[in-house]
């Protein structure tokens, strides 16, 4: 059994024919350059794209297979050098029983079942060929597809106040839109993490997964989980999923949810925040609503004491971009020595890194791999900060 660190939500920006799938995803986001990055630069074991669904993309995963540039594994998703790639797509659900829109991946074996999954999709969608695209079925029928296909059902960043399960879609519980038998796992999203997520009860019964939901190469494996399998595959993760044989998970690593977006309830006009529980509009300009924060959100749900110990550990970590002294120059000459931004963040010693960077730089590092800097907090689509010398706000 072998650990392999697994980021399973990122987008795909364009085809090779440059036309686009996620529109406000870069332009290099394309298959062979996201499956370089991952397996090359970030050191990932498995890695997710969730625009799988989109016929022309299928169609390269197809060519590429067939050219031999990937190969598709007996027990499901594509070997590319050292890291597997899952065939997965992100749907927006909004029906009758949701009080607005949530997003939801589906992850299917095979490249076979994931072509007809796109054809069932096309029949209910407005464009199969775009990203996150509004699905007209309800939740349970979509379930009810992706289980028959053998696929794998986990809400998306499910606490996030846009297009999410707790943010948006619900009032209390997701018995309202989802049928809880076929939920294999769910996604916490950038402003949370375990002891968060996990004063809720309903969710104990589910694996929590991180992943970066990356726009951009260089925020791929921003957040990851990672997996304890016989080798990275669809079945070895459907098995770590339920826990079985072995196979769990073993830990998740992820921004500290302070510096995700969407931490506090905050004006996304202006950036205020409010002054007291309950003001109607923003004090500062007016605006009428507030976008609400994970952290508040949570306060509304919460029905139990968070239990870490039950739990794999939630490692906070800083993306070596967040950290000062670390621009495009230094990130590359670290690279040149460590390989990965895996090793940097979690293998390099301390002289090992001295030997490098000058010793400021260097510090920041180890400080931020103990937990030890300053966070401020983020809040209404804006991120949060690292402060490297003062307390968290
Ligand atoms: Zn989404
Ligand atoms: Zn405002």
């Amino acid at each position: 059994m072998r650990e392999f660190f697994a980021d399973i939500h990122i987008h795909i920006g364009r085809t090779r024919t440059g036309r686009a799938v996620k529109i406000t995803g870069a332009r290099s986001l394309t298959i062979d350059q996201i499956l370089i990055e991952a397996s090359e630069n970030k050191g990932m074991g498995m890695i997710g794209v969730i625009d799988a669904q989109s016929p022309e993309v299928l169609e390269e995963l197809v060519d590429g297979v067939r050219e031999g540039r990937y190969t598709e594994l007996d027990d499901g998703g594509l070997s590319f050098g050292q890291t597997v790639l899952l065939l997965g797509s992100e749907l927006e659900i909004n029906d009758d029983h949701s009080n607005g829109p949530i997003h939801v991946l589906a992850f299917m074996p095979t490249l076979q079942k994931m072509s007809e999954f796109s054809a069932w999709l096309s029949l209910h969608m407005k464009n199969v060929h775009l990203s996150s695209q509004r699905l007209y079925v309800d939740g349970r029928t979509l379930q009810h597809k992706v289980k028959e296909l053998g696929g794998l059902f986990i809400p998306a960043h499910i606490f996030t106040p846009h297009k999410s399960l707790y943010g948006k879609g619900v009032k209390v519980s997701l018995t309202e839109v989802f049928d809880p038998d076929q939920i294999d796992a769910v996604e916490l999203g950038l402003s949370c993490d375990t002891s968060m997520a996990s004063q809720l009860s309903e969710l104990n019964r589910y694996p929590f997964l991180t992943n970066s939901d990356a726009h951009s190469l260089g925020k791929i494996a921003r957040e990851y989980t990672k997996i304890q399998m016989d080798h990275a595959s669809f079945t070895e993760f459907a098995l770590a999923l339920q826990g079985k044989d072995g196979r769990k998970i073993t830990g998740n690593y992820g921004l500290a949810p302070r510096l995700g977006k969407y931490y506090h309830t905050t004006c996304e006009k202006c950036g205020t925040r409010p002054e007291i529980e309950d003001e109607k509009k923003c004090h500062a300009c007016g605006h009428t609503w507030w976008t609400k924060g994970v952290s508040e959100r949570l306060k509304e749900l919460a029905d139990q004491e968070s239990d870490n110990g039950k739990r794999p550990p939630y490692v906070h970590q800083l993306p070596l971009q967040f950290i000062p002294g670390i621009g495009a120059k230094t990130l590359q000459k670290l690279k040149n020595v460590f390989q990965t931004e895996m090793n940097i963040l979690h293998q390099a010693t301390e002289n090992e890194l001295k030997a490098v960077l000058p010793e400021k730089t260097a510090n920041y590092i180890i400080k931020a791999r103990k937990g030890e800097v300053g966070l401020i907090a983020g809040g209404g689509g804006v991120y949060g900060k690292v402060d490297m010398n003062h307390e968290s706000t």
